[in-house]
């Protein structure tokens, strides 16, 4: 993952466009913005809900029914034995928006390094 700055229209979590030089990190159904990315990171960290700059919920999902994530397309881990445990997601749903932890975590790490260069 790669930050980068206006392409992709609205973030997908809170419907926001972004301010001049804010990076965020595209997806194949829009981007995410980093008060997005760390809001979502402490709600996968602890499950406790919150809002976003929007003043919609952001909640945690793990059941294999929820979406998949709309970045890497999963909802489950598959072990080296082969057994499959459920992958916490991020969602908004009246955004209908999905992002797991391990995409959260990626686009973390991305922005970190944008906003270090
Ligand atoms: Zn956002
Ligand atoms: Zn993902």
């Amino acid at each position: 993952m790669k930050a980068t700055n206006g392409a992709g229209g609205p973030c997908r979590f809170c419907g926001r466009l972004p301010r001049s030089g804010a990076p965020r990190v595209p997806g194949p159904a829009g981007p995410i913005c980093l008060d997005c990315v760390r809001a979502g990171l402490r709600v996968v960290g602890d499950g406790e809900e919150r809002t976003n700059e929007a003043g919609e919920r952001l909640d945690a999902v793990s059941d294999l029914q929820a979406p998949v994530c709309e970045f890497c397309g999963r909802r489950e881990r598959r072990t080296f034995l082969g057994f499959r445990r459920p992958l916490v997601r991020l969602r908004c749903a009246p955004r209908d928006a999905v992002i797991c932890v391990d995409c959260l975590d990626s686009a973390g790490d991305a922005l970190n390094l944008a906003l270090r260069s």
